[in-house]
């Protein structure tokens, strides 16, 4: 088959690809993301609907409250809020707009009725598709948020099985997929994805890759750590990436599952510096513009400047 997806074996192989053979891993890539993708990229952007006070200890979290973080705190917004969040986020191109909330899972009726109509507002009132990211919530709200109009479920499985102990203890790897396996079930869209450079082991970014292609998730988002003052992991000092391992991490993903989105998120601007724009012949489709959760995002006007100068254009 043309660009099958490659096995465990030879993902670990290329992910250790010395930086002096990059260009043959990144044409390999480029040439499985132009076969599926063309030069089509779509970005997302995101709003942090509910910040802070969260009491899961993920270890990489300035909203959780077992980090020193100094960061703004707030319940869930009101619906105009995000809906006019939503709007702005049309007019930077966005394709779609995550709702996004701090905490285990949204679990007050309040709050989920109100989530619901603001994601109602969203699919019928503006052009951009509604997502969502609210924890490890329950079938019965997954389904009343797909009666809504949600497109897609974004939950990250962050780092592989072996590894999440070390990230996270208040709830387990399991507890996550499960929530994974519930939106596939009724059918909405799943985005999952992970964090790297929390000190995972280049075959533990494997072992997730290859938990996410299981899952036959639609979308996978590749974060990079950009440690956040007061957050255990930072206290840490775990060793920074350099533009070159992020690449390989796109790429290798690219080449495991090569007709999912692969969508380059957090930590883009720290990590890969002015290396940005070789996201895409690394294997990206797409990216997340605007803000992140508690950092700030590079101008929108730069990152669709960057897309044209990569001969890429939004789809
Ligand atoms: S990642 Fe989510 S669940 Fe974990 S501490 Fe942060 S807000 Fe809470």
């Amino acid at each position: 088959m043309k660009n099958s997806p490659i096995g465990f074996d030879e993902a670990l192989k290329l992910i250790q690809t010395p930086d002096a053979e990059m260009m043959n891993l990144i044409s390999r890539a480029d040439k499985v993301r132009c076969d599926y993708f063309g030069n089509k990229v779509v970005a997302c952007s995101i709003i942090n609907a509910k910040s802070g006070n969260c009491g899961e200890d993920c270890k990489f979290c300035p909203q959780s409250v077992h980090s020193d973080s100094e960061i703004e705190k707030y319940s869930l917004l009101d619906s105009n809020e995000i809906l006019t969040s939503a709007r702005a986020a049309e007019a930077d191109c966005a394709h779609t707009f995550g709702i996004v909330t701090s905490g285990r899972a949204i679990n007050r009726a309040a709050d989920q009725e109100n989530i619901a109509s603001t994601v109602a507002a969203i699919s019928t009132e503006t052009g951009i598709g509604p997502c969502a990211s609210l924890g490890t919530v329950d079938e019965a709200f997954l389904i009343k948020l797909k009666e809504s109009g949600l497109i897609s479920y974004h939950h990250n499985l962050e780092a592989a099985e072996s590894f999440y102990p070390q990230i996270c203890t208040s709830r387990t790897f399991k507890d996550n997929v499960e929530t994974i396996k519930t939106a596939k079930r009724i059918g909405l869209g799943v985005c999952s994805g992970g964090l790297f450079g929390m000190g995972e082991s280049l075959r533990q970014r494997i072992e997730l890759f290859e938990t996410l292609r299981e899952l036959e998730v639609d979308s996978v988002p590749v974060n990079f750590l950009n440690p956040v003052e007061g957050t255990p992991l930072k206290a840490g000092n775990p060793p920074q990436m350099s533009p070159f391992d992020c690449l390989r991490i796109i790429a290798v993903a690219r080449l495991m599952m090569p007709t999912t989105t692969i969508r380059v998120c957090g930590g883009r601007e720290h990590n890969l510096r002015d290396m940005q724009s070789w996201i895409f012949a690394a294997g990206a489709n797409a990216m997340m513009v605007g803000c992140y959760l508690t950092t700030n995002g590079r101008e929108v006007a730069d990152d669709m400047q960057m897309i044209k100068d990569a001969g890429m254009e939004l789809e």
